[in-house]
């Protein structure tokens, strides 16, 4: 329905979506991202361009490495990723993630051709859930086939990121960003990050460590939702502000937007506790879609994976099992995405009808 212009009365012109543009902060983080990325990209086209295999993978079969005693890139890659989680919390995911950096160009090229969708609050999270079985499943059987030490070296001689990835620069970079083309189109800012990525799962945990600075209040809440409003990660900024004086959601990924938007610039990120009591102790949070915490979620990727091995092993085939671990995963997307889709629409049609009986 085209609504009318209140002065003219004539209908009004279609105003272009405003552009988002980066605050001082966010900008810094944006720029640490892009120049993560520019050293990722050489050492991948050093590898199979130039031929420069020696520096070793960049990937997490350095956790293997550490265990082993060998000390290579991605061993250095895994270590310096557990410091910053036991030190930042999640701040790998915004500051190091190649997925993280892909989602941050979907989202500047949705923009610039004024395309915005609307960040869905799901119940789909707990894909991550499902997703991390079969991920883990080829890595403990390696292990329990061969050994931890030959493992350790066949994963990390193969080529410099992972298995299961394209193993050119362009078609690595198809690969990540149909991924998050998609999926941000079908839910949001973020999608793959709060829906998808196993790894997600792992480090929220290090969210409940006490001395992980967070997002906290610096002067005075006015509840205005500038801020959740504004987050990618769908946290409820204002409602975990007023509640407890910081961000303590463990999707908080350190992006800094919502500091950036502040417009009572009442947002910080700091180690130190605010002096603000909460504002509204009753408040219940909102946008908690899901019923389990992360360390069930956790407990139960970890014992479905164990026991995923040892059926695969006993039962039938590995890659039959594997294989129809992959089936479910992209079924259950699917199933997840068309509820997503008569959800929306059933919501739109509802938009329609009060503003239909509106304009009676
Ligand atoms: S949640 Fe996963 S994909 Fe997203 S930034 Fe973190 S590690 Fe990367
Ligand atoms: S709460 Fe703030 S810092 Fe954390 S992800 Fe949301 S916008 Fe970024
Ligand atoms: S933007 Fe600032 S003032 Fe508004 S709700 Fe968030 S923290 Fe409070």
């Amino acid at each position: 329905m085209r609504t009318l212009n209140q002065n003219s009365g004539r209908p009004a012109a279609k105003r272009k979506p405003r552009r988002r543009k980066p605050g001082r902060l966010n900008h810094v983080r944006l720029w640490i991202l892009a120049i993560g990325m520019a050293a990722v990209s050489f050492h991948m086209y050093s590898w199979y361009y130039l031929g420069w295999n020696s520096i070793g993978k960049l990937s997490f079969s350095g956790f293997t490495s550490l265990l082993v005693g060998h000390f290579n890139m991605a061993a250095v890659f895994c270590l310096v990723l557990i410091i910053s989680l036991i030190l930042g919390g999640r701040l790998f995911c915004g500051y190091g993630c190649k997925l993280s950096a892909f989602q941050e160009l979907t989202e500047w090229i949705y923009q610039r051709i004024g395309f915005r969708p609307q960040l869905v609050h799901t119940r789909a999270r707990m894909v991550r859930l499902l997703i991390l079985v079969p991920y883990l499943l080829p890595v403990l059987y390696t292990w329990q086939e061969v050994g931890l030490t030959t493992a350790y070296y066949d994963l990390g001689a193969v080529e410099p990121w992972t298995a299961d990835i394209p193993q050119t620069v362009l078609g690595s970079v198809f690969y990540f960003a149909s991924i998050t083309f998609v999926l941000t189109a079908l839910f949001g800012r973020r999608a793959f990050c709060r829906l998808i990525c196993p790894f997600a799962l792992f480090f929220q945990t290090f969210e409940h460590l006490p001395w992980v600075p967070r997002v906290q209040q610096r002067s005075r809440c006015i509840g205005c939702d500038v801020c959740t409003k504004a987050c990618p990660m769908g946290v409820d900024v204002a409602g975990d502000i007023l509640r407890t004086g910081a961000v303590k959601d463990p999707e908080c990924i350190r992006c800094m937007v919502c500091v950036d938007v502040c417009p009572v610039k009442g947002l910080q990120y700091s180690l130190k506790r605010n002096n603000f009591p909460a504002q509204q102790p009753a408040m219940e949070p909102r946008f908690r879609e899901s019923a389990f915490s992360v360390w069930f979620d956790f407990s139960l990727a970890t014992l479905a994976t164990i026991g995923g091995v040892w059926a695969a092993t006993q039962i039938t085939g590995f890659h039959v099992f594997l294989g129809a671990s992959w089936g479910l995963i992209v079924g259950g997307i699917g199933w997840v995405a068309v509820r997503q889709f008569k959800a929306h629409r059933a919501k739109r049609m509802a938009h329609e009808q009060v503003a239909k009986e509106a304009s009676k």
